[in-house]
């Protein structure tokens, strides 16, 4: 590294949350099932559909929150983000933007020689998954199972020395994938 510089780096870190059923429905959340098994009007966004945000997403971003000493905000707003993509047929992901549900915070690491090491998190705040693209050899097909939740984690001015940065990941699933529990499942309205 040239004398007198310093590498910067942030990371966002997008984790599903260990629950059964999807942010907004009652469609389970699994992976590897068959295309499109676990689909309903809420999540192919079909008109008349109405979101019911699933309560065991809240808990565990919560905790995830506090392990990591950010505050939870007494109040939480969603907002759509508007985009065209083949695997969002709704034209627009359902997440957070001003108010996410927890501010400011950190994760202390270890650094191999050096000690303590303090990295800042920006917010959590949660956001449904958009669906996946299948590119075959002439044509592409989408799969909607993953409407599924995301957690996004901001680090803010991570020195580049961070290579511990795989050792701070495992900490990180451990908060997001505690021992399963059965999640309450949401009433779906339709
Ligand atoms: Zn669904």
């Amino acid at each position: 590294m040239k004398e007198g510089w310093e590498a910067v780096i942030g990371m966002e870190i997008h984790a599903q949350l260990a629950t059964e059923t999807k942010i907004f429905c009652a469609c389970a959340a699994n992976f590897g099932d068959e295309p499109n098994a676990n689909t309903c009007p809420v999540c192919l966004g079909l008109p008349g559909a109405l979101p019911v945000l699933n309560e065991k997403v809240v808990e565990l971003g919560a905790k995830a929150a506090l392990s990591l000493g950010l505050n939870v905000n007494e109040t939480s707003i969603f907002a759509r983000k508007n985009y065209f993509y083949p695997d969002l047929p709704k034209g627009y992901q359902i997440s957070q933007f001003d108010e996410p549900i927890c501010g400011e915070g950190f994760l202390d690491i270890l650094v191999e020689g050096k000690g303590a090491k303090r990295i800042g998190i920006q917010r959590i705040h949660m956001e449904e998954d958009a669906g996946k693209s299948m590119h075959l050899a002439s044509t592409t097909l989408v799969n909607l199972n993953r409407a599924g939740v995301l957690c996004r984690y901001r680090g803010e001015k991570v020195s580049v020395k961070l290579c511990v940065a795989n050792r701070s990941k495992p900490m990180l699933l451990q908060l997001l994938f505690p021992t399963p529990q059965r999640p309450r499942r949401p009433v779906c309205p339709i």
